[in-house]
């Protein structure tokens, strides 16, 4: 999925009115037929509105879709990313978007700069992409999953690691600082850092190897496990080897039923790692689960910033069930997933709505700014 800014500076406020009132609709709908879209814009007259469904649909942030009862329009993962931009540009998190710099398999990851041009890293997150194009057995059982359930996720995913980060941070875990969140996106500090997988000169991996034990019982003692603690989501500084460590939305509590088996495997990723690139295999065969001693309790003090403990619930659900479909397992620099993007093909579930639509809702603003009139330069 590409991010594609080039029409964002041409949409007009009825344009925005529109897109958000897809969005809006296709909480209760997976097809949300036009005159609901219509009716939920607020606009006066048909014909503007229609316009604003052809200009919207043209530059692909909405997709028509013919439904068995009638025809309407889902909001695709392009509209979404728009109405998130459009926050982010709104609150002056975002004045330009730059390259892309990453492609994970739940996330697409580019650089932007805020009003001061400062470089700052934008996570845009896409769960269910990936069931898309893999096999049929995965499709098979995610048909019932619709694509407003798949943004839903992704926006608990951006939820949940936007909180989790900035806990992190406030509390003097080597993280990015979480800078913004809207939608199924999450804005961090840029870090001038490549992933372990990528650095070719460890100066002295015994001793890396030790601050990465070290961290992951850090972690432990104050109630989490990072879960997915492996060579792409750890940064070092070629400078001053220093690790920073990113990607969160899988953290569990060191109370979560699979704790164990997540420790045991955020140290076994490690050794594996350390034993194949650096041939190093430490003397100290731990840590191990019996090492962990709380002292604090992050784990609970997260569910009082605005990630709740429901909403974890519902992520963790998807994100276990997407994991025995074997589907979680590293990253692959570069990999290919732009292959298939959007769910085009038209054959997606047609159930109702199944996610927890009396979750919190994030606010729709209801100013709907022209970009075309603010002067953001939204390149590429
Ligand atoms: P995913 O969940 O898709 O694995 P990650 O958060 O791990 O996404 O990010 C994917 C890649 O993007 C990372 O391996 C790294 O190369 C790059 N990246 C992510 N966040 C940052 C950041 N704050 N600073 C620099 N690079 C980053
Ligand atoms: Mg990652």
């Amino acid at each position: 999925m590409k991010l594609d800014t080039r029409a964002i500076r041409y949409l007009t406020g009825e344009d925005w009115r529109v897109l958000t009132a897809a969005e809006m609709g296709s909480k209760n709908h997976e097809v949300v037929p036009t005159p609901l879209i219509s009716q939920i814009s607020g606009l006066r007259g048909a014909s503007g509105v229609n316009r604003s469904i052809s200009n919207l649909a043209k530059v692909g942030l909405i997709a028509k879709v013919k439904n068995a009862k009638y025809d309407g329009y889902r909001l695709t993962y392009g509209g979404l990313d728009y109405l998130a931009l459009n926050t982010f540009i709104k609150r002056k998190s975002v004045y330009s978007i730059g390259n892309q710099v990453g492609v994970g398999k739940e996330s697409d990851i580019y650089v932007v700069a805020d009003e001061s041009g400062k470089q700052i890293i934008l996570k845009i997150h896409r769960l269910g992409r990936i069931s898309f194009r893999t096999v049929k057995a995965n499709r098979d059982y995610l048909r019932n999953r619709n694509s407003a359930s798949w943004m839903y996720m992704s926006r608990l995913a951006a939820m949940k690691e936007f909180a989790f980060m900035k806990i992190l941070k406030d509390n003097g875990f080597p993280v990015p600082t979480p800078l913004d969140q809207a939608r199924h996106c999450v804005l961090m500090e840029l870090i001038d850092s490549y992933p372990l997988r990528q650095v070719t000169s460890i100066a002295d991996p015994p001793k890396l190897y030790a601050d990465l034990m070290a961290l992951i019982l850090q972690f432990a003692s104050q109630g989490l496990i990072h879960g997915d603690f492996n060579e792409f989501n750890i940064l070092v500084n070629e400078e001053t080897q220093q690790p920073v460590v990113i990607d969160f939305p899988q953290m569990v509590s060191i109370d979560h039923a699979n704790a164990k088996e997540y420790f045991d495997r955020d140290v076994q990723c490690i050794k594996t790692f350390f034993e194949r690139k650096f041939k190093f295999v430490s003397d100290d065969e731990g840590p191990t689960w019996d090492d962990v001693k709380r002292t604090g309790k992050l784990d609970i003090e997260v569910e009082a910033s605005g990630f709740s403990k429901k909403q974890a619930k519902e992520l963790d659900k998807y994100l276990q069930q997407i994991t025995q479909l074997g589907e979680r397992e590293g990253n692959e620099a570069g990999g290919d997933v732009s292959a298939e993007d959007e769910d085009e093909d038209g054959d997606e579930g047609e159930g109702e709505p199944e996610q927890g639509s009396d979750a919190e809702e994030e606010e729709v603003e209801d100013e709907h700014s022209n970009l075309s009139k603010n002067s953001h330069e939204m390149k590429n």
